[in-house]
């Protein structure tokens, strides 16, 4: 809820502090029971800052992160532990994300241990965690360097559902992989989430990944939601042109069917110095006078009842939202 987080950026002789990247900027989402919401942006946009101060991993500058209601910041530390194990996350690279000096069995099993969890047999527990990932019990006594890419993220996500999550934050899960395994992990991912009744936020750069898995979808520019709908909705009737250009830049497997790419202009802006208004002037091809001074308001544009939203100053001529 209107989740900020700025880093400090420090320079100088003196290593003084210069400024402050606004990694992410008055965020609010809101991820359902038993759902896919994926999170998609550029590098940079401040998606996996985001997945992270949800996890605790970074503490937010200001704003309210709530699990099933209850305010995480505003537990003690024994009942913030409680509530994360709840909460558990899946990392881009298994290869940096899992102790390479630690055996499986030591991965997987630190958990047991950090949440105080007596297994009378762990060894049977984690044999059975490592076949519901599809790997087989031998695997227990090896490396992580001793598997490939694909099977070291299968630990992960076998460290990940472990003591039973409810959400898992999939932070770009499969973008280190190979293509030929990418589908494979996302059918796993998809499998446990019905097993599980999981819920996920997926974050990925990658609008086919998160097409495949996702229920709803929310668009991230320069740490704001730009559009956020329902997964169908979004990738039939893109409204921010942010998202057209995402969506135009997805390649067709058909090479007869033809399509207008819009090539967006220039980088993305610094996150030190955000552009004043719509942040997204810079490089927006329908940019107007107002866009440079006022900053649009993520809004409802949809009046049919989908849960289409989106911030642009474009939508402002919808007659119902004038209402
Ligand atoms: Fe483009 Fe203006 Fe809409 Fe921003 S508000 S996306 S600059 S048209």
């Amino acid at each position: 809820d209107n989740v900020k987080k700025y880093f400090p950026v420090v320079g100088g002789v003196f290593l003084r502090q210069q400024g402050w990247v606004h990694a992410v900027d008055r965020v609010s989402l809101e991820v359902h029971a038993g759902e896919t919401l994926g999170l998609v942006g550029e590098s940079g946009c401040g998606k996996t800052t985001l997945g992270r101060c949800i996890m605790g991993l970074y503490p937010i500058t200001s704003g309210a992160i709530r699990f099933k209601g209850q305010d995480l910041s505003g537990l003690d530390r024994s009942a913030q532990r409680r509530m994360r194990l709840k909460m558990q996350m899946i990392f881009q690279d298994p290869f940096e994300s899992l102790n390479q000096r630690h055996t499986v069995r030591q991965i997987l099993g630190e958990k047991y241990w950090i949440h105080k969890k007596r297994e009378p047999n762990l060894d049977q527990t984690l044999a059975r965690l490592l076949e519901t990932v599809g790997l087989g019990p031998r695997a227990l006594e090896r490396f992580p360097h001793e598997f490939s890419g694909g099977q070291r993220q299968r630990i992960g996500i076998a460290r990940a559902i472990s003591l039973g999550p409810e959400l898992i934050v999939c932070d770009e899960p499969v973008s280190a992989l190979d293509v030929s395994v990418q589908s494979q992990i996302l059918n796993l991912l998809l499998t446990l989430q019905k097993q599980m009744g999981l819920t996920y936020l997926f974050i990925s750069h990658d609008l086919s990944v998160v097409r495949h898995v996702s229920d709803r979808i929310a668009v991230m520019y320069l740490g704001r939601i730009v559009e956020m709908a329902d997964r169908d909705d979004l990738f039939s009737n893109p409204s921010h042109p942010y998202t057209r250009a995402l969506l135009s830049a997805i390649p067709v497997a058909d090479p007869s069917m033809v399509r207008q790419r819009t090539i967006l202009k220039g980088e993305i802006p610094s996150p030190e110095n955000p552009p004043k208004g719509c942040r997204f002037h810079t490089r927006c091809p329908e940019v107007m006078a107002v866009c440079k001074q006022e900053e649009p308001r993520l809004q409802l544009i949809d009046q049919a009842g989908n849960n289409h939203f989106a911030a642009c100053h474009l939508l402002q001529d919808l007659a119902f939202l004038k209402k």
